[in-house]
């Protein structure tokens, strides 16, 4: 067998890991996945990349993503503003491409620290921490425990965080990376500025806040006709991103800051809100992928059989 024909076969095991088929295992609802602290996330990042937990972390990594990515290179956090489970649940059909990635073995649920907020969840991600631990109440506070960009800095790795211009994603993650992009106005210019960081920079961690559903659902409401086309442009974001920083190395975790829940104004128009301990804010979903060359490593056997064409 030459070189030509492996590659192939290699392809092929690829698509069908991508097949309708496959995706149609997904299981059906968000309420059978296990759950996890959004704690968890900084000590699951730094066991892939091979260092120390923030030091003041809550809770232990993953074991289930860790045992996939351990030894990946590099690892992007992808962060869907106020994209919580029972949001996704709603608007899957507006969602195709995270519904194609999201598989029976690669997805657990998230529970998210209170306040049930922006600031106070992605500054969780990067520490561990819940509130008490890192004293986050606004993006511009100083974070009073060990963060994972310091962690990552002292074992010569570098991070860049990344979000629209006075979003969280800009004035907290930013701020603690080595790399970020100012005066961002919107969710595109966030990932072209993200895109040439990687390019140039190839930082082993990054972590993006994408902003307009969080937007939206508040101005709509997170069940609204309105709030179901910014999920469409959530997904189409993702179809862009996750294929181009799996190619580049990355190992993906797609998550979200928190969920929101209708309510109903003095006026009587719907909007969306959150900050609350109930499950409609806190439970987000978490999807992880490996990197295309690490995805090659450790094909399927079972796939390989299969026919395509
Ligand atoms: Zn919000």
């Amino acid at each position: 067998m030459n070189a030509f024909s492996l590659s192939s076969i290699v392809l092929v095991v690829l698509a069908c890991a991508v097949s309708p088929l496959a995706a149609a295992e997904v299981a059906s609802g968000g309420a059978a996945l296990p759950t996890y602290g959004m704690q968890a996330i900084a000590p699951t990042v730094a066991a892939i990349l091979g260092v120390p937990a923030p030091k003041e972390a809550e809770a232990p990594p993953i074991e289930s993503i860790v045992q996939n990515l351990r030894g990946s290179q590099r690892v992007a956090i992808l962060g869907i503003d106020a994209f919580g489970a029972a949001i996704w649940n709603k608007m899957r059909d507006k969602t195709p491409y995270l519904n194609s990635l999201a598989l029976s073995n690669n997805q657990v649920q998230l529970r998210s620290v209170l306040p049930s907020v922006t600031c106070v969840n992605f500054g969780c991600m990067i520490t561990g921490g819940s509130q008490k631990t890192t004293g986050i109440t606004t993006f511009d506070s100083k974070i009073a425990c060990e963060d994972l960009c310091s962690v990552l800095r002292a074992n010569g790795k570098k991070s860049g965080g990344f979000g629209r211009k006075d979003w969280t994603g800009d004035r907290l993650l930013g701020r603690y990376a080595d790399f970020s992009v100012p005066n961002r106005i919107d969710d595109a210019d966030v990932l072209a500025g993200l895109m040439k960081v990687v390019e140039d920079q190839k930082p082993e961690f990054v972590i993006v806040q994408y902003g307009e559903t969080d937007d939206v659902f508040h101005r709509h409401g997170p069940f609204s006709k309105e709030a179901a086309e910014a999920c469409a442009r959530a997904d189409a974001w993702l179809a862009e991103i996750v294929p181009w920083l799996r190619a580049r190395g990355y190992a993906l975790i797609i998550t979200a800051d928190h969920g929101q829940h209708e309510i109903t104004r003095a006026n009587g128009t719907t909007g969306g809100a959150h900050g609350s301990a109930s499950d409609v804010d806190c439970l987000v979903p978490l999807v992880w992928l490996p990197s295309v060359d690490r995805a090659q490593e450790a094909p399927k056997p079972a796939r390989v059989l299969e026919q395509r064409d």
